[in-house]
């Protein structure tokens, strides 16, 4: 799916499906795509940490 996005580096529209920016040559335009990455890294941590902590519970209590 082409989104238009904003270049990071000179703010002009980019399409998300481009591998660099045509205006600036940017290799990655994506503004968002590192933060996007991080997010669901935090997230998938925070899951693990709930799903030890279950378990744990479970263990002492059964
Ligand atoms: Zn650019």
């Amino acid at each position: 799916m082409a989104t238009l996005i904003s270049c990071r580096v000179c703010e002009k529209p980019v399409s998300s499906n481009a591998k660099f920016c045509p205006h600036c040559g940017e290799k990655s335009p994506e503004p968002y795509k590192d933060t996007l990455r991080y997010g669901l890294l935090g997230f998938a941590v925070i899951v693990v940490v709930i799903l030890v902590f279950v378990f744990v519970i479970n263990y002492l209590f059964y």
